[in-house]
């Protein structure tokens, strides 16, 4: 599932690329992945011109000018369990589009392919005001210079949940999902089960520390793929081999001598080192 660090790296490409451009023509090949129904999805889109791509969460947003100059809404993709935006030059096509959902033909010749194996994406049209809401509602940017040790403190301290769940909801946080949670729980050497107000100020301020430098390295290497997972340029990214308790269930630790182990909590998978990550019914 794509987060923080994969869709950063998608808006990277896009905006290297598309920003500018106009959309000329739509064509909705899987109606079930639109959040608006079909026509006002494609008048809303029509001639209007990319004037800023970005990310809030795990979702890309792009901001859209009328050929008037004035605001022209915009348009936000949640790429679900394996959405792609695929971006394929003028005459190409691309090996990687076996499930084309929606295909965006932009003025230059060039194509932006939506592309969703598994269908769990949504693309939704928001005038200005409805973004602002729906952006507001979500939790503060772990990479953004307004989140501090003190916020993420204050945060936790007002809820009991786990604190691997904690992290997952993106009203508390945004743009964190399972993978970025176990390896910044596992840095900070805190354990995916504690209640998150019950972290102590050094916990913390650790955890604070590991979110922010998991999240950076992850966007320096392109994100992580394990299966479908692609850039707009079709390229894998190569964090998966910088993890250490993701998917590392029986494995050794590489801190310790222990063995990474995998726990449910709110039906999502944490994985953890029990030697690094004491529990908290065990800690002193
Ligand atoms: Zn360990």
């Amino acid at each position: 599932v794509p987060e923080l660090p994969e869709v950063e790296t998608i808006v990277r490409g896009l905006r290297a690329t598309v920003l500018r451009k106009t959309f000329l023509a739509i064509d909705v090949l899987r109606e079930d992945l639109l959040a608006t129904p079909r026509a006002t999805f494609v008048r809303a889109l029509s001639r209007r011109t990319i004037s800023g791509v970005d990310r809030r969460g795990k979702n890309v947003v792009f901001t859209l000018t009328k050929s008037n100059g004035t605001a022209g809404g915009v348009l936000v993709v949640n790429l679900g369990m394996s959405g792609r935006l695929l971006r394929v030059e003028r005459g190409r096509t691309s090996p990687l589009a076996t499930h084309p959902g929606v295909r965006f033909a932009l003025t230059d010749g060039s194509t932006l392919l939506y592309h969703d194996i598994r269908r769990f994406g949504r693309l939704s049209i928001a005038d200005l005001d409805q973004y602002e809401r729906w952006a507001a509602s979500m939790g503060p940017e772990p990479l953004s210079s307004g989140f501090t040790s003190a916020r993420l403190a204050w945060g936790l301290s007002r809820s009991s949940s786990r604190v691997h769940s904690w992290l997952l909801d993106q009203k508390r946080i945004a743009g964190i999902g399972n993978i970025y949670a176990s390896e910044a729980l596992f840095r900070a050497r805190v354990h995916p089960g504690k209640r998150a107000n019950e972290l102590s100020p050094d916990e913390a301020r650790r955890l604070h520390r590991a979110i922010r430098a998991v999240l950076a390295d992850a966007v320096r290497s392109g994100g992580t793929t394990f299966r479908d997972y692609r850039t707009t340029e079709g390229e894998k990214g190569t964090y998966a081999r910088a993890l250490r308790v993701y998917a590392r269930a029986g494995q050794r630790c590489t801190r310790c001598l222990g063995i990474i182990d995998r726990m449910v909590l709110g039906g999502r998978s944490a994985f953890y080192c029990p030697e690094c990550q004491p529990s908290p019914d065990e800690a002193p």
